[in-house]
Formats: C-alpha cells, sequence, structure tokens
C-alpha cells in the first residue's frame, strides 16, 4: 500500500501564478522520487480529473532541448491543468527509463544517424522501459479511479487500464515539431505509435 507522505502548496507556470500542491508519497514500488503536481482550479474541475504521466526528461523539461518534445509537451499540460485543473504525475524515468547518462550516449548514436530506439537498442536497452506502476499507485494514494488521460502514447493508456485505472476519455497533446526533433516524432509515431499527425 501506498499512501501520501507530504502536501505543499506552491504557484508554478512561466509566471509563477498558477495555484498548485505538489505531493510526495510512501510505499511506492521503487524508491524515485515521484512527485503528483494537483493543479488546484477545484471550481473548474470536472469529477473525473485530467491526468498526465510525465517521464522526467532533465534535457526537454528544463533546458528545452531541441531533440524531443517533453519540454513543450509539460508545458501545454501546466497551461491546460492551470484553466482547467488536473494532476501531472511527474516519473523520475529519465530517457524512457535508461536514465540521464545512458540517454546522453544514446544521444552520440542519435547524432550518427539511429533513431531514438535504434540508439536504445544498440546500447542493450529495450524500446521503453518505463513502468506505470507507480503512477496507479500515486492515483490510489490520492484516492483517484477514474482519468481524463492526456497522452498521444498508446502504452500509458493500456498499462494505466491494466493497473486498475478506469481512462473514460484520452486527450491528445499537440504535435511539438522543431528542427531537431522531426526524426525523433516520425520515429514516435512509426515505431512506437504515437497518436500524433507529424
Ligand atoms: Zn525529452
Amino acid at each position: 500500500m501506498s499512501d501520501v507522505r507530504t502536501r505543499v502548496d506552491f504557484k508554478v507556470g512561466q509566471q509563477s501564478n498558477i495555484d498548485a500542491e505538489i505531493v510526495s508519497f510512501h510505499g511506492l514500488k521503487t524508491d524515485k522520487e515521484h512527485v503528483a503536481v494537483i493543479f488546484k482550479n477545484a471550481d473548474k474541475m470536472q469529477a473525473v480529473p485530467l491526468v498526465r504521466m510525465h517521464s522526467e526528461c532533465l534535457t526537454g523539461d528544463v533546458f528545452h532541448s531541441s531533440r524531443c518534445d517533453c519540454g513543450e509537451q509539460l508545458e501545454e499540460t501546466i497551461n491546460l491543468m492551470g484553466e482547467s485543473g488536473g494532476i501531472i504525475l511527474y516519473l523520475r524515468q529519465e530517457g524512457r527509463g535508461i536514465g540521464l547518462y545512458n540517454k546522453i550516449d544514446a544521444y552520440r548514436l542519435q547524432s550518427q544517424g539511429m533513431n531514438t530506439y535504434e540508439a536504445n537498442n544498440h546500447l542493450g536497452f529495450d524500446d521503453d522501459l518505463r513502468d506505470f506502476t507507480e503512477a496507479a499507485q500515486m492515483l490510489n494514494a490520492l484516492g483517484i479511479t477514474q482519468v481524463r488521460l492526456v497522452t498521444n502514447n498508446p502504452k500509458k493508456i493500456s498499462e494505466l487500464s491494466e493497473y486498475g485505472i478506469n481512462i473514460i476519455e484520452v486527450v491528445n497533446t499537440s504535435a511539438h515539431i522543431k528542427d531537431g526533433n522531426k526524426n525523433y516524432l516520425k520515429a514516435k509515431v512509426c515505431h512506437g505509435n504515437h497518436l500524433l499527425t507529424v
């Protein structure tokens, strides 16, 4: 059983004016320090909250790297939930679960022509090592059994359902195309079956 450890208010977004709460947990499956960010627009929050499972991407989220679309997806979600309420589960599984250093190694291979999946495979990893069990544990600890899931990724939809969360709607994020990430997004669509038009 997992439960909530600490909940504390903070303000988020580029103007730091969106009321939210950050939540830590006891008893998650691994010792990774996953957090939930709950957007407090409670008056507008529908009975079934918007939820996004966002896997940590230091290069994209913090440095707005041109190689992926993670930072833009996170910002889009913050803006959406700032308006409509919702929950971001920020999961500390960098590089689709291979870790930051391995991801940087994979970037070197991508610079030599491999796509994101080929590069991870070349390093000895499967396409996607992420595990969304803990996301379900976090939702359980928050008392949430039904969600409107913000994603383009069919793997997230099937896994979260498998772990007992009822997904009543899938809300797609936009295509954030930049000079440096076209091949990355194409690989996500062709190889990862992401619901995205590039
Ligand atoms: Zn990224």
